[in-house]
Protein backbone atom coordinates (compact mmCIF):
# COMPACT_ATOMS: atom_id res chain seq x y z
CA UNK A 1 0.00 0.00 0.00
CA UNK A 2 1.30 3.50 -1.08
CA UNK A 3 1.10 5.50 2.04
CA UNK A 4 1.36 9.08 0.14
CA UNK A 5 -1.42 7.81 -1.92
CA UNK A 6 -4.14 11.22 -1.91
CA UNK A 7 -7.77 9.15 -1.79
CA UNK A 8 -10.54 11.06 -3.30
CA UNK A 9 -14.41 11.47 -3.05
CA UNK A 10 -16.59 9.99 -5.31
CA UNK A 11 -19.44 12.10 -6.21
CA UNK A 12 -21.57 11.37 -9.36
CA UNK A 13 -19.65 8.82 -10.29
CA UNK A 14 -16.37 10.66 -10.66
CA UNK A 15 -13.46 10.01 -8.24
CA UNK A 16 -12.90 13.69 -7.16
CA UNK A 17 -11.12 16.36 -4.94
CA UNK A 18 -12.59 18.28 -1.79
CA UNK A 19 -13.48 22.05 -2.37
CA UNK A 20 -11.56 22.25 0.96
CA UNK A 21 -8.21 21.64 -0.96
CA UNK A 22 -7.54 19.87 2.35
CA UNK A 23 -6.96 16.03 3.43
CA UNK A 24 -6.22 14.10 6.47
CA UNK A 25 -4.47 10.88 7.36
CA UNK A 26 -5.86 7.31 8.10
CA UNK A 27 -3.49 6.19 10.64
CA UNK A 28 -2.20 2.83 11.52
CA UNK A 29 -3.16 1.86 14.92
CA UNK A 30 -0.14 -0.99 15.16
CA UNK A 31 2.34 0.94 13.69
CA UNK A 32 1.30 4.01 14.05
CA UNK A 33 2.29 5.38 10.44
CA UNK A 34 0.27 6.64 7.40
CA UNK A 35 -2.24 4.58 5.31
CA UNK A 36 -2.83 7.18 3.11
CA UNK A 37 -4.38 10.34 3.13
CA UNK A 38 -8.27 11.45 2.61
CA UNK A 39 -10.02 13.96 1.30
CA UNK A 40 -11.45 16.59 4.50
CA UNK A 41 -14.97 16.93 2.51
CA UNK A 42 -17.23 20.30 3.51
CA UNK A 43 -20.68 21.31 2.94
CA UNK A 44 -19.97 22.10 -0.63
CA UNK A 45 -18.80 18.83 -1.41
CA UNK A 46 -21.91 17.69 0.52
CA UNK A 47 -24.15 19.59 -1.70
CA UNK A 48 -22.64 18.14 -4.90
CA UNK A 49 -22.86 14.59 -3.60
CA UNK A 50 -26.80 14.80 -2.35
CA UNK A 51 -27.22 17.09 -6.42
CA UNK A 52 -25.88 14.01 -7.55
CA UNK A 53 -28.04 11.44 -5.61
CA UNK A 54 -30.59 13.58 -6.65
CA UNK A 55 -30.08 13.46 -10.43
CA UNK A 56 -29.51 9.72 -9.81
CA UNK A 57 -32.68 9.12 -8.04
CA UNK A 58 -35.67 8.39 -10.83
CA UNK A 59 -33.78 6.35 -12.81
CA UNK A 60 -32.73 4.22 -10.38
CA UNK A 61 -36.29 3.73 -8.45
CA UNK A 62 -37.46 3.20 -11.34
CA UNK A 63 -35.16 0.29 -12.06
CA UNK A 64 -37.28 -3.21 -10.78
CA UNK A 65 -35.86 -4.02 -7.38
CA UNK A 66 -34.88 -7.20 -8.34
CA UNK A 67 -32.31 -6.16 -11.62
CA UNK A 68 -31.34 -4.02 -8.48
CA UNK A 69 -30.51 -7.16 -6.52
CA UNK A 70 -28.98 -7.97 -9.45
CA UNK A 71 -26.09 -5.62 -8.40
CA UNK A 72 -26.21 -6.01 -5.21
CA UNK A 73 -24.90 -10.08 -6.40
CA UNK A 74 -22.14 -8.69 -8.46
CA UNK A 75 -21.03 -6.90 -5.46
CA UNK A 76 -21.07 -9.58 -3.05
CA UNK A 77 -19.03 -11.62 -5.84
CA UNK A 78 -16.12 -9.02 -5.83
CA UNK A 79 -16.12 -8.44 -2.02
CA UNK A 80 -15.81 -12.66 -2.12
CA UNK A 81 -13.01 -12.17 -4.64
CA UNK A 82 -10.96 -9.91 -2.70
CA UNK A 83 -12.62 -11.15 0.82
CA UNK A 84 -8.60 -11.66 1.89
CA UNK A 85 -6.70 -8.46 0.46
CA UNK A 86 -10.15 -6.46 2.26
CA UNK A 87 -9.49 -8.11 5.31
CA UNK A 88 -6.03 -7.43 5.54
CA UNK A 89 -6.35 -3.78 4.43
CA UNK A 90 -9.16 -3.79 7.45
CA UNK A 91 -6.41 -4.79 10.47
CA UNK A 92 -4.25 -2.60 8.82
CA UNK A 93 -6.29 0.49 8.66
CA UNK A 94 -8.47 -0.20 12.42
CA UNK A 95 -6.42 -3.23 13.99
CA UNK A 96 -9.24 -6.07 14.42
CA UNK A 97 -7.29 -9.13 14.32
CA UNK A 98 -7.36 -11.19 10.79
CA UNK A 99 -9.67 -13.39 11.25
CA UNK A 100 -12.27 -11.14 12.28
CA UNK A 101 -11.83 -8.79 9.71
CA UNK A 102 -12.56 -11.78 7.24
CA UNK A 103 -15.73 -12.04 9.28
CA UNK A 104 -16.49 -8.69 8.88
CA UNK A 105 -15.95 -8.58 5.16
CA UNK A 106 -18.55 -12.10 5.04
CA UNK A 107 -21.08 -10.02 6.77
CA UNK A 108 -20.79 -7.42 3.90
CA UNK A 109 -21.29 -10.77 1.64
CA UNK A 110 -23.99 -11.92 3.63
CA UNK A 111 -26.40 -8.94 3.90
CA UNK A 112 -25.40 -7.92 -0.40
CA UNK A 113 -26.89 -11.75 -1.01
CA UNK A 114 -29.66 -11.28 1.52
CA UNK A 115 -30.69 -7.79 0.39
CA UNK A 116 -30.41 -8.95 -3.44
CA UNK A 117 -33.01 -11.23 -2.03
CA UNK A 118 -35.23 -8.98 -0.82
CA UNK A 119 -35.54 -7.46 -4.52
CA UNK A 120 -38.06 -10.54 -5.56
CA UNK A 121 -39.98 -9.85 -2.06
CA UNK A 122 -40.32 -6.02 -0.85
CA UNK A 123 -43.65 -6.94 0.57
CA UNK A 124 -46.67 -5.36 1.17
CA UNK A 125 -49.59 -6.22 2.19
CA UNK A 126 -53.27 -7.31 1.04
CA UNK A 127 -56.75 -6.95 2.71
CA UNK A 128 -60.25 -6.86 1.70
CA UNK A 129 -62.24 -3.36 1.79
CA UNK A 130 -64.97 -2.65 4.11
CA UNK A 131 -67.00 -1.66 0.76
CA UNK A 132 -67.84 -3.60 -2.24
CA UNK A 133 -66.00 -3.29 -5.75
CA UNK A 134 -63.01 -2.02 -3.87
CA UNK A 135 -59.91 -3.41 -2.79
CA UNK A 136 -56.88 -2.28 -0.92
CA UNK A 137 -53.17 -3.13 -0.74
CA UNK A 138 -49.67 -1.53 0.84
CA UNK A 139 -46.71 -1.21 -1.43
CA UNK A 140 -42.94 -0.29 -0.73
CA UNK A 141 -41.68 3.22 -1.89
CA UNK A 142 -37.94 4.53 -1.15
CA UNK A 143 -37.65 7.79 0.77
CA UNK A 144 -35.74 9.32 -1.93
CA UNK A 145 -31.70 10.52 -0.82
CA UNK A 146 -30.68 8.74 2.17
CA UNK A 147 -27.40 10.25 4.25
CA UNK A 148 -25.80 7.36 5.75
CA UNK A 149 -23.50 8.08 9.02
CA UNK A 150 -21.18 4.75 9.92
CA UNK A 151 -18.57 4.44 12.93
CA UNK A 152 -14.78 2.27 12.79
CA UNK A 153 -15.68 -0.64 14.49
CA UNK A 154 -17.33 -2.54 11.57
CA UNK A 155 -15.99 -0.56 8.60
CA UNK A 156 -17.41 -3.32 6.14
CA UNK A 157 -20.42 -4.39 7.57
CA UNK A 158 -22.40 -1.54 9.33
CA UNK A 159 -22.02 0.38 6.20
CA UNK A 160 -22.85 -3.08 4.04
CA UNK A 161 -26.03 -2.96 6.66
CA UNK A 162 -27.15 0.79 5.29
CA UNK A 163 -25.97 0.53 1.86
CA UNK A 164 -27.41 -2.86 0.30
CA UNK A 165 -31.15 -2.55 2.14
CA UNK A 166 -31.16 1.07 0.73
CA UNK A 167 -30.24 0.53 -2.41
CA UNK A 168 -32.44 -2.61 -2.99
CA UNK A 169 -35.42 -0.41 -1.39
CA UNK A 170 -34.89 2.04 -4.75
CA UNK A 171 -32.58 5.28 -2.62
CA UNK A 172 -29.74 7.00 -3.67
CA UNK A 173 -26.87 7.52 -0.75
CA UNK A 174 -25.26 9.76 0.33
CA UNK A 175 -22.52 7.72 2.40
CA UNK A 176 -19.84 9.39 5.38
CA UNK A 177 -18.08 7.03 7.02
CA UNK A 178 -16.01 7.30 10.03
CA UNK A 179 -12.41 9.23 9.50
CA UNK A 180 -10.92 6.49 11.65
CA UNK A 181 -11.55 4.11 8.43
CA UNK A 182 -11.73 5.43 5.08
CA UNK A 183 -9.91 3.20 2.99
CA UNK A 184 -12.07 0.67 3.49
CA UNK A 185 -15.10 3.15 2.83
CA UNK A 186 -13.22 3.48 -0.55
CA UNK A 187 -12.94 -0.12 -1.38
CA UNK A 188 -16.40 -0.33 -0.71
CA UNK A 189 -16.80 2.47 -3.66
CA UNK A 190 -14.63 0.82 -5.75
CA UNK A 191 -16.52 -2.52 -5.85
CA UNK A 192 -20.29 -0.96 -6.11
CA UNK A 193 -18.17 0.97 -9.10
CA UNK A 194 -16.68 -2.08 -10.64
CA UNK A 195 -19.99 -3.69 -10.47
CA UNK A 196 -21.57 -1.32 -12.45
CA UNK A 197 -23.90 0.70 -9.98
CA UNK A 198 -25.17 3.72 -12.10
CA UNK A 199 -23.23 7.05 -11.74
CA UNK A 200 -25.08 9.03 -8.92
CA UNK A 201 -26.35 6.56 -7.20
CA UNK A 202 -24.01 5.98 -4.42
CA UNK A 203 -21.70 9.01 -3.12
CA UNK A 204 -19.00 9.19 -0.92
CA UNK A 205 -17.86 12.21 1.42
CA UNK A 206 -15.25 11.52 4.10
CA UNK A 207 -14.31 14.42 6.11
CA UNK A 208 -14.83 15.73 10.01
CA UNK A 209 -18.70 14.80 11.42
CA UNK A 210 -19.57 17.91 12.33
CA UNK A 211 -19.06 19.19 8.84
CA UNK A 212 -19.22 16.53 6.61
CA UNK A 213 -22.00 14.67 8.65
CA UNK A 214 -23.84 17.68 10.20
CA UNK A 215 -24.39 18.81 6.55
CA UNK A 216 -26.32 15.64 5.67
CA UNK A 217 -28.17 16.03 8.65
CA UNK A 218 -29.22 19.03 7.84
CA UNK A 219 -29.83 18.97 4.09
CA UNK A 220 -33.46 19.72 3.20
CA UNK A 221 -33.06 17.50 0.14
CA UNK A 222 -31.67 14.15 2.44
CA UNK A 223 -35.12 12.66 3.44
CA UNK A 224 -33.84 9.91 5.65
CA UNK A 225 -31.07 9.25 7.71
CA UNK A 226 -29.90 6.18 8.75
CA UNK A 227 -26.96 6.59 11.63
CA UNK A 228 -24.62 4.00 13.77
CA UNK A 229 -22.04 5.70 16.37
CA UNK A 230 -21.69 7.19 19.86
CA UNK A 231 -25.19 7.81 21.69
CA UNK A 232 -23.90 11.53 21.84
CA UNK A 233 -23.86 12.51 18.47
CA UNK A 234 -26.99 10.07 17.53
CA UNK A 235 -28.74 12.92 20.28
CA UNK A 236 -27.49 15.83 18.53
CA UNK A 237 -28.15 14.54 14.90
CA UNK A 238 -31.76 13.83 16.29
CA UNK A 239 -32.18 17.39 17.38
CA UNK A 240 -30.81 18.89 14.22
CA UNK A 241 -32.27 16.67 11.44
CA UNK A 242 -35.59 18.28 11.14
CA UNK A 243 -38.52 16.42 9.75
CA UNK A 244 -36.33 13.19 8.18
CA UNK A 245 -36.99 9.82 8.84
CA UNK A 246 -33.97 9.35 11.02
CA UNK A 247 -32.38 5.75 12.47
CA UNK A 248 -30.30 5.34 15.23
CA UNK A 249 -28.23 2.60 16.49
CA UNK A 250 -25.88 3.80 19.24
CA UNK A 251 -23.95 2.60 22.46
CA UNK A 252 -24.18 -0.51 24.65
CA UNK A 253 -23.37 -2.22 28.14
CA UNK A 254 -24.13 -5.27 27.28
CA UNK A 255 -23.82 -7.76 30.03
CA UNK A 256 -23.49 -11.93 30.79
CA UNK A 257 -25.21 -13.79 33.29
CA UNK A 258 -23.49 -16.34 34.72
CA UNK A 259 -26.04 -19.03 36.77
CA UNK A 260 -24.51 -21.44 39.72
CA UNK A 261 -25.48 -24.05 37.43
CA UNK A 262 -24.02 -22.81 34.32
CA UNK A 263 -21.26 -24.77 31.89
CA UNK A 264 -18.64 -22.96 33.34
CA UNK A 265 -16.01 -23.64 30.71
CA UNK A 266 -18.49 -22.19 28.03
CA UNK A 267 -19.49 -19.49 29.88
CA UNK A 268 -15.56 -18.54 30.09
CA UNK A 269 -15.04 -18.81 26.09
CA UNK A 270 -18.02 -16.75 25.99
CA UNK A 271 -17.09 -14.06 28.15
CA UNK A 272 -13.46 -13.96 26.84
CA UNK A 273 -15.26 -13.71 23.04
CA UNK A 274 -17.45 -10.89 24.01
CA UNK A 275 -15.31 -8.89 26.24
CA UNK A 276 -11.88 -8.78 24.48
CA UNK A 277 -12.35 -9.65 21.11
CA UNK A 278 -12.18 -6.37 18.89
CA UNK A 279 -10.49 -5.44 21.90
CA UNK A 280 -13.90 -4.81 23.40
CA UNK A 281 -15.02 -2.32 20.41
CA UNK A 282 -18.13 -3.77 19.39
CA UNK A 283 -21.24 -1.91 20.40
CA UNK A 284 -22.64 -5.83 21.56
CA UNK A 285 -19.17 -6.19 23.62
CA UNK A 286 -19.89 -8.09 27.06
CA UNK A 287 -18.39 -5.56 29.52
CA UNK A 288 -20.38 -6.62 32.68
CA UNK A 289 -20.45 -10.30 34.07
CA UNK A 290 -22.72 -11.21 36.48
CA UNK A 291 -21.93 -14.00 38.33
CA UNK A 292 -23.84 -16.03 40.77
CA UNK A 293 -21.98 -16.04 44.68
CA UNK A 294 -22.05 -19.64 44.63
CA UNK A 295 -19.24 -19.69 41.54
CA UNK A 296 -18.10 -15.91 41.49
CA UNK A 297 -14.74 -17.34 43.40
CA UNK A 298 -14.19 -20.50 40.63
CA UNK A 299 -15.12 -18.46 37.85
CA UNK A 300 -12.68 -15.20 38.86
CA UNK A 301 -9.44 -17.63 38.60
CA UNK A 302 -10.91 -19.34 35.51
CA UNK A 303 -10.63 -15.89 33.87
CA UNK A 304 -7.79 -14.20 35.20
CA UNK A 305 -6.17 -17.26 33.90
CA UNK A 306 -7.24 -17.49 30.17
CA UNK A 307 -6.72 -13.54 30.65
CA UNK A 308 -2.96 -13.83 31.06
CA UNK A 309 -2.94 -15.95 28.42
CA UNK A 310 -4.48 -13.27 25.52
CA UNK A 311 -1.47 -12.60 23.08
CA UNK A 312 -1.68 -8.74 22.67
CA UNK A 313 0.34 -7.49 18.92
CA UNK A 314 -0.77 -7.11 15.39
CA UNK A 315 -3.81 -8.78 14.10
CA UNK A 316 -2.25 -9.69 11.06
CA UNK A 317 -0.07 -12.00 13.24
CA UNK A 318 -1.75 -15.44 13.48
CA UNK A 319 -0.96 -15.87 17.03
CA UNK A 320 -2.07 -12.49 18.18
CA UNK A 321 -5.36 -12.52 20.54
CA UNK A 322 -5.79 -9.00 20.65
CA UNK A 323 -5.14 -6.33 18.49
CA UNK A 324 -5.19 -2.69 19.82
CA UNK A 325 -7.37 0.00 20.19
CA UNK A 326 -8.62 2.30 17.25
CA UNK A 327 -6.64 5.84 18.43
CA UNK A 328 -4.87 7.37 20.78
CA UNK A 329 -7.97 8.85 22.52
CA UNK A 330 -9.09 5.43 22.97
CA UNK A 331 -6.28 4.07 24.82
CA UNK A 332 -6.12 7.44 26.63
CA UNK A 333 -10.17 6.41 27.85
CA UNK A 334 -9.27 2.82 28.60
CA UNK A 335 -6.14 4.14 31.12
CA UNK A 336 -9.22 6.91 32.38
CA UNK A 337 -11.68 4.28 33.08
CA UNK A 338 -9.13 1.78 34.94
CA UNK A 339 -8.14 4.95 37.16
CA UNK A 340 -11.84 5.77 37.74
CA UNK A 341 -12.44 1.92 38.91
CA UNK A 342 -9.99 1.70 41.17
CA UNK A 343 -10.81 5.29 42.37
CA UNK A 344 -14.41 3.75 43.07
CA UNK A 345 -13.22 0.71 44.93
CA UNK A 346 -13.52 -1.79 42.03
CA UNK A 347 -10.91 -4.57 43.04
CA UNK A 348 -8.44 -4.87 39.72
CA UNK A 349 -7.58 -8.53 38.77
CA UNK A 350 -5.88 -8.29 35.98
CA UNK A 351 -5.05 -5.73 33.07
CA UNK A 352 -5.37 -1.96 33.60
CA UNK A 353 -1.58 -0.60 31.93
CA UNK A 354 -0.90 -0.10 28.45
CA UNK A 355 1.99 -2.19 27.97
CA UNK A 356 5.26 -0.83 26.43
CA UNK A 357 4.99 -1.62 22.62
CA UNK A 358 4.59 0.23 20.03
CA UNK A 359 0.92 1.21 18.87
CA UNK A 360 -2.82 2.11 20.39
CA UNK A 361 -2.63 -0.92 22.64
CA UNK A 362 -4.31 -1.83 26.26
CA UNK A 363 -3.88 -4.80 28.18
CA UNK A 364 -7.20 -6.68 28.68
CA UNK A 365 -8.48 -6.12 32.23
CA UNK A 366 -10.59 -7.36 34.48
CA UNK A 367 -12.15 -5.75 37.56
CA UNK A 368 -14.26 -7.23 40.30
CA UNK A 369 -16.58 -6.21 43.16
CA UNK A 370 -17.89 -4.14 41.42
CA UNK A 371 -21.32 -2.50 41.93
CA UNK A 372 -24.07 -1.34 40.12
CA UNK A 373 -23.59 2.14 40.63
CA UNK A 374 -19.84 2.67 39.57
CA UNK A 375 -19.30 4.46 36.36
CA UNK A 376 -17.05 0.97 35.42
CA UNK A 377 -20.49 -0.35 35.60
CA UNK A 378 -22.90 2.15 33.71
CA UNK A 379 -20.60 3.41 31.18
CA UNK A 380 -19.55 2.56 28.01
CA UNK A 381 -15.72 2.26 27.85
CA UNK A 382 -14.94 0.91 24.32
CA UNK A 383 -12.29 -0.89 25.65
CA UNK A 384 -11.00 -4.10 26.62
CA UNK A 385 -12.19 -3.69 30.22
CA UNK A 386 -14.77 -5.83 32.18
CA UNK A 387 -16.65 -5.73 35.41
CA UNK A 388 -17.92 -8.28 37.23
CA UNK A 389 -20.65 -7.86 39.60
CA UNK A 390 -21.25 -10.62 41.88
CA UNK A 391 -25.01 -11.46 42.85
CA UNK A 392 -27.20 -13.85 44.58
CA UNK A 393 -29.78 -15.17 43.07
CA UNK A 394 -31.36 -14.97 39.64
CA UNK A 395 -34.00 -12.13 40.65
CA UNK A 396 -31.13 -9.68 41.58
CA UNK A 397 -28.61 -10.61 38.62
CA UNK A 398 -32.10 -9.44 36.14
CA UNK A 399 -32.02 -6.01 37.91
CA UNK A 400 -28.47 -5.82 37.63
CA UNK A 401 -28.70 -6.76 33.84
CA UNK A 402 -31.42 -4.13 33.30
CA UNK A 403 -29.66 -0.80 35.85
CA UNK A 404 -27.98 0.76 32.89
CA UNK A 405 -29.16 3.67 30.76
CA UNK A 406 -28.26 1.00 27.44
CA UNK A 407 -30.46 -1.81 26.02
CA UNK A 408 -28.61 -3.95 22.89
CA UNK A 409 -27.42 -7.17 24.16
CA UNK A 410 -27.24 -9.51 27.31
CA UNK A 411 -26.99 -13.14 27.73
CA UNK A 412 -27.66 -15.77 30.28
CA UNK A 413 -25.37 -19.04 30.98
CA UNK A 414 -27.60 -21.67 32.84
CA UNK A 415 -29.06 -24.76 32.29
CA UNK A 416 -32.60 -24.06 33.77
CA UNK A 417 -34.89 -23.70 31.09
CA UNK A 418 -37.24 -21.88 32.99
CA UNK A 419 -34.59 -19.45 34.01
CA UNK A 420 -34.00 -18.95 30.14
CA UNK A 421 -37.63 -18.21 29.23
CA UNK A 422 -37.80 -15.43 32.30
CA UNK A 423 -34.87 -14.30 31.11
CA UNK A 424 -35.96 -13.56 28.00
CA UNK A 425 -38.97 -12.15 28.96
CA UNK A 426 -37.37 -9.88 31.76
CA UNK A 427 -34.11 -8.02 30.64
CA UNK A 428 -34.69 -4.91 28.76
CA UNK A 429 -32.30 -5.30 25.61
CA UNK A 430 -33.20 -5.55 21.99
CA UNK A 431 -31.45 -9.06 21.68
CA UNK A 432 -30.47 -12.14 24.06
CA UNK A 433 -28.46 -14.65 23.79
CA UNK A 434 -28.97 -17.91 26.23
CA UNK A 435 -26.02 -20.16 26.72
CA UNK A 436 -23.59 -18.18 24.19
CA UNK A 437 -22.16 -14.72 24.10
CA UNK A 438 -23.54 -11.16 23.53
CA UNK A 439 -21.90 -10.89 19.76
CA UNK A 440 -22.87 -13.10 17.05
CA UNK A 441 -25.32 -11.24 14.91
CA UNK A 442 -27.08 -12.88 11.74
CA UNK A 443 -28.19 -10.44 8.86
CA UNK A 444 -31.13 -12.20 8.36
CA UNK A 445 -32.62 -11.15 11.34
CA UNK A 446 -33.26 -8.17 13.34
CA UNK A 447 -30.60 -6.21 15.22
CA UNK A 448 -30.88 -3.24 17.46
CA UNK A 449 -31.65 -2.13 20.69
CA UNK A 450 -33.99 -0.14 23.29
CA UNK A 451 -33.93 2.66 26.33
CA UNK A 452 -30.31 4.92 24.93
CA UNK A 453 -29.52 2.34 22.34
CA UNK A 454 -32.04 4.08 19.76
CA UNK A 455 -35.18 4.61 18.69
CA UNK A 456 -36.38 1.14 17.79
CA UNK A 457 -34.20 0.88 15.25
CA UNK A 458 -33.52 -2.30 13.83
CA UNK A 459 -31.16 -3.49 11.52
CA UNK A 460 -31.07 -6.67 9.42
CA UNK A 461 -33.02 -9.12 8.35
CA UNK A 462 -37.15 -7.38 7.25
CA UNK A 463 -36.68 -4.81 9.47
CA UNK A 464 -34.16 -3.38 7.60
CA UNK A 465 -36.33 -3.14 4.81
CA UNK A 466 -38.75 -1.24 7.01
CA UNK A 467 -36.06 1.48 7.79
CA UNK A 468 -35.77 2.42 3.91
CA UNK A 469 -38.51 2.17 2.64
CA UNK A 470 -42.14 4.49 3.02
CA UNK A 471 -45.29 2.33 2.98
CA UNK A 472 -47.89 3.85 0.74
CA UNK A 473 -51.75 2.55 1.41
CA UNK A 474 -53.36 1.82 -2.22
CA UNK A 475 -57.39 1.97 -2.28
CA UNK A 476 -58.53 0.59 -5.88
CA UNK A 477 -62.20 1.01 -6.46
CA UNK A 478 -63.91 -0.74 -9.55
CA UNK A 479 -67.39 0.09 -8.66
CA UNK A 480 -67.75 2.44 -11.32
CA UNK A 481 -69.32 4.83 -8.50
CA UNK A 482 -68.09 7.17 -5.55
CA UNK A 483 -68.27 4.96 -2.53
CA UNK A 484 -67.77 6.77 0.88
CA UNK A 485 -65.97 5.14 3.45
CA UNK A 486 -67.64 5.21 7.24
CA UNK A 487 -70.57 7.37 5.83
CA UNK A 488 -74.04 5.49 6.08
CA UNK A 489 -76.57 5.75 2.86
P1 LIG B 1 -19.08 8.53 16.78
O1 LIG B 1 -20.48 8.87 17.19
O2 LIG B 1 -17.98 9.32 17.33
O3 LIG B 1 -18.93 8.58 15.19
C1 LIG B 1 -19.78 7.89 14.33
C2 LIG B 1 -19.89 8.62 13.01
O4 LIG B 1 -20.53 9.87 13.23
C3 LIG B 1 -18.55 8.94 12.38
O5 LIG B 1 -18.66 8.84 10.98
C4 LIG B 1 -18.33 10.38 12.80
O6 LIG B 1 -17.45 11.10 11.97
C5 LIG B 1 -19.74 10.93 12.70
N1 LIG B 1 -19.97 12.14 13.46
C6 LIG B 1 -19.27 12.61 14.52
N2 LIG B 1 -19.81 13.77 14.96
C7 LIG B 1 -20.87 14.03 14.16
C8 LIG B 1 -21.82 15.08 14.10
N3 LIG B 1 -21.81 16.09 14.96
N4 LIG B 1 -22.78 15.02 13.15
C9 LIG B 1 -22.84 14.01 12.29
N5 LIG B 1 -21.94 12.99 12.28
C10 LIG B 1 -20.98 12.99 13.22
O7 LIG B 1 -18.90 6.98 17.13
P2 LIG B 1 -17.60 6.08 16.91
O8 LIG B 1 -17.19 6.12 15.49
O9 LIG B 1 -16.60 6.39 17.94
O10 LIG B 1 -18.20 4.62 17.16
C11 LIG B 1 -18.31 4.07 18.42
C12 LIG B 1 -19.75 4.15 18.91
O11 LIG B 1 -20.62 3.52 17.97
C13 LIG B 1 -19.95 3.40 20.21
O12 LIG B 1 -20.77 4.15 21.07
C14 LIG B 1 -20.66 2.14 19.78
O13 LIG B 1 -21.42 1.52 20.77
C15 LIG B 1 -21.50 2.63 18.65
N6 LIG B 1 -21.89 1.53 17.78
C16 LIG B 1 -23.21 1.12 17.81
C17 LIG B 1 -23.62 0.03 17.06
C18 LIG B 1 -25.06 -0.40 17.06
O14 LIG B 1 -25.45 -1.06 16.09
N7 LIG B 1 -25.87 -0.11 18.06
C19 LIG B 1 -22.67 -0.73 16.23
C20 LIG B 1 -21.32 -0.21 16.28
C21 LIG B 1 -20.96 0.88 17.03
P3 LIG B 1 -15.90 11.27 12.35
O15 LIG B 1 -15.32 9.91 12.36
O16 LIG B 1 -15.39 12.14 11.28
O17 LIG B 1 -15.88 11.94 13.71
Amino acid sequence: MDSSKNYKLYIDGKWTNSDSGETFPSINPVSEGVIGNFQKGNKDDVNRAVEAADKALEKWSEIPAPKRGIILLKVAQLLRENKEKLARELTMEMGKVLVEARGDVQEAIDIAEYMAGEGRRLFGYTTPSELKDKFCLTIRRPFGICGLITPWNFPFAIPAWKIMPALICGNTIVFKPSSDTPLCATRIIEIFEKAGLPKGVLNLVTGPGGTVGMSIVKHEKVRCISFTGHKDTGASILKEAGLKKVGLELGGKNGIIVMDDADLNLALDGVIWGGYGTTGQRCTAASRVIVHEKVKNKFEKMLVNRIKKLKLGNGLNPKTDVGPLINKKAQEKSKMYTEIGIDEGAKLLIGGKIPKMKGFFFKPTLFTNCSIDMRISQEEIFGPIVSLITVKNFDEAIDVMNSVEYGLSSAIYTKNMNKSFKAIEKIETGITYINSSTIGAEVHLPFGGIKHTGIGTREGGWTGIEEFSEIKTVYFDYSGKLQKAQIDE
